[in-house]
């Protein structure tokens, strides 16, 4: 299917990257071409780029191959669209995980457009609307996006530290705020990788009362530095039996099989726990749900609103992610670290170091 449906368009833009040829491999330079500009598109020279799980899982999982990965990116506005007035050529951008919805739906007219109900428009791997082309990632050039879903770079923030605010970052950021974290909330985060490292910082900033748990005794310290008011090792069943009915919300932030019945007895009446990872399938007692009028939930990423709040909130906070930068060259060894769980908390591609490849377009 995919290709055949491509309408042949001569403004296509050629673009270069580091794609996934087939399941499994390791990542190599690719050529392909982009959408050309539409209307309301801005072109992004891109100048950072999140490596993020979700890149690691198309790879191994059942994308659409050669996958060009990436929805953390950063770059310089270097082509604007002819109804276009948000951007200018110049202009910091920031791009996230989705780059297109229906508009009209009751989430879309919402702005929760994550939650569109025609489906998003991913950033890599995804259907384009305009043209039938496969959405190539942001391990790349160059990036072609409708300013929707283009974000200004909060001032006085680093760039590279951004990057992980489009993913990590309103991942997070939108349950806390859909479930009302601050001031006077007892909140606890699960896991400390890319998004428990935000939502430690999230959940301090925002006023809560923070608690981090992590089966990795050599991170407690870390989440105190970064925030937490508290970090209790979750495999401790003596500490663990101590949290019973302490929290407002936990926000679960692993992504593999775990027991979540410990979390669920930490739940106050009405409490949430809210998992962000999707494993197969979930390992808990829903009587402890009956106990106490607790709830099991979960979210996905954010809208364009959320994702403008976030920044601005970020701005005003001096808050970005605690990232690491990586030659293009090294992502294939910074996969393997990830998966090791040895990064703190997010390799950032720089993008500059990408070289173009000799050939023809493929
Ligand atoms: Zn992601
Ligand atoms: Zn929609």
């Amino acid at each position: 299917m995919p290709g055949a449906s491509v309408k042949q368009n001569r403004l296509m833009r050629p673009g270069y990257g580091l794609a996934c040829l087939a399941r499994g491999d390791r990542l190599v330079p690719w050529t392909f071409e982009r959408r050309g500009l539409q209307p309301n598109d801005i072109a992004l020279k891109i100048q950072f780029c999140g490596v993020c799980h979700s890149d690691l899982h198309a790879i191994r999982g059942n994308s659409r191959f050669p996958l060009v990965p990436g929805h953390e990116v950063v770059g310089e506005v270097t082509a604007i669209g002819a109804e276009v007035t948000k951007f200018r050529i110049g202009d910091a951008v920031l791009v996230g995980t989705i780059i297109d919805s229906c508009g009209h739906c009751s989430s879309c007219n919402r702005h929760l457009e994550q939650y569109c109900l025609e489906g998003v428009t991913t950033t890599y791997d995804g259907i384009d609307r305009h043209d039938g082309s496969i959405t190539r990632g942001g391990y790349s050039n160059e990036y072609v996006v409708d300013t929707h879903f283009a974000y200004h770079l909060p001032s006085g923030l680093d760039p590279a530290s951004v990057a992980p605010l489009l993913c990590a970052g309103v991942t997070t950021w939108s349950p806390l705020r859909q479930w009302d974290v601050g001031p006077g909330k007892t909140i606890g985060i699960v896991g400390l990788g890319g998004l428990g490292h935000m939502a430690v910082k999230f959940a301090h900033a925002l006023g809560a009362y923070v608690v981090l748990f992590s089966t990795t005794p050599e991170k407690l310290a870390s989440a105190k530095a970064l925030g937490a008011d508290e970090a209790i090792i979750s495999t401790d069943d003596v500490q663990m039996a101590a949290q019973a009915s302490r929290f407002d919300f936990i926000l679960d932030t692993v992504s593999s099989r775990h027991p979540l019945n410990p979390y669920l007895r930490s739940l106050k009446l009405d409490g949430t726990l809210c998992c962000l990872g999707i494993p197969k399938d979930m390992d808990f007692s829903p009587v402890l749900l009956t106990m106490g009028r607790r709830r099991l939930a979960s979210s996905g990423v954010g809208g364009t609103l959320e994702t403008q709040e976030m920044l601005d909130f970020c701005s005003q906070h001096n808050i970005s992610a605690d990232v690491e930068i990586i030659a293009a060259a090294d992502i294939d060894n910074g996969f393997e670290r990830l998966e090791r769980g040895e990064v703190r908390y997010r390799l950032v591609i720089d993008m500059s170091t990408l070289a173009q490849p000799t050939g023809d377009a493929a």
